[in-house]
Order: C-alpha cells, then sequence, then structure tokens
C-alpha cells in the first residue's frame, strides 16, 4: 500500500466523528516549496466542518488569529456567525486536533511525539513532532521528503 493510500486510511479511521462534506480533495498537491496554511493559521481542524484545514482555501482573522477552513463553502458560513458561536467552534477544533495526530514518533527526529509541542497539517492529517524546532524543519522539507520522513516514523 502506498503511503498517501496508507494515509488515506487512517484519516478515515481517525475522522470517524467529523463531517466530511466538501469536494475537495484532502489528497490536493501543496506544490513543492509552497509554504503550508497550517504555518500560518491557528487550528488545523476546519470550525465548520471538523476537517484538516486545506491550504487553498481562503483564510480569515478573528480576534487576532488566523482561522483556516477545510472547504471553500466554509469561510462564507463562518462570516454568517456570531462572535460567540465562532470563539466556540475555533475552541472545539483547536481542542479535538490534538487527538487526530495520526504519529506517534516524531518525523524529523524519531522520538515521541508531544501534541503541545508542534502539529501541522498535511495532506489531510494532522501530523505531530516532539519539538517546536521539528515543525519549523518540517515546513522547509519537500514534498516527496515530508512523505519518506513521515511513512519511516509510523513504521517504528
Ligand atoms: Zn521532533
Amino acid at each position: 500500500m502506498r503511503l498517501q493510500e496508507m494515509l488515506r486510511v487512517l484519516t478515515a479511521a481517525a475522522v470517524g466523528l467529523a463531517v466530511i462534506g466538501c469536494q475537495e480533495s484532502p489528497m490536493e498537491s501543496t506544490g513543492g516549496g509552497v509554504p503550508l496554511a497550517s504555518t500560518r493559521e491557528v487550528n488545523l481542524l476546519c470550525p465548520m466542518t471538523g476537517s484538516v484545514v486545506a491550504p487553498s482555501v481562503p483564510t480569515r482573522s478573528f480576534e487576532g488569529r488566523t482561522v483556516g477552513f477545510a472547504c471553500v463553502m466554509c469561510p462564507g458560513r463562518w462570516d454568517q456567525l456570531s462572535s460567540d458561536a465562532k470563539r466556540a467552534r475555533l475552541a472545539a477544533a483547536l481542542a479535538d486536533q490534538k487527538s487526530m495526530v495520526i504519529n506517534t514518533r516524531c518525523p524529523i527526529t524519531g522520538n515521541p511525539v508531544n501534541v503541545q509541542a508542534a502539529m501541522r497539517a498535511y495532506m489531510g492529517n494532522i501530523v505531530g513532532f516532539c519539538d517546536p524546532t521539528c515543525g519549523e524543519t518540517w515546513d522547509r522539507l519537500p514534498d516527496d521528503q515530508k512523505q519518506a520522513r513521515l511513512g519511516a516514523a509510523m513504521k517504528k
């Protein structure tokens, strides 16, 4: 099984309760060298759908933070919410994302993942790291290296 297929299966298993209502493919390539939206956004799960945020979807600014979304319909639906509802949905998305990390070993060092340290959205999944610097290292890796490192980390 190829890594992408494996990740897709794992995502399907891990998402479980999340609503996947968008047509956008989570496997959409971000292109080599293009920074992932997750380096800018505060949330890795969409506050509207619970799916992993997609880098191609427009973001929104809310109370000094950048909010990411999973599909193109979501920012418009977000705009309709009251500030209280936005705050609640964003808090719920932030609370849930820690439980959706797919790896137990850091893809950079091989050490155990610490979800407090760093997480990134990657191809419809959430990847955890052992240290904030590993997340920054990850951001600079080309896509093929990310896949290779994540695949190796998940075999440990
Ligand atoms: Zn690490």
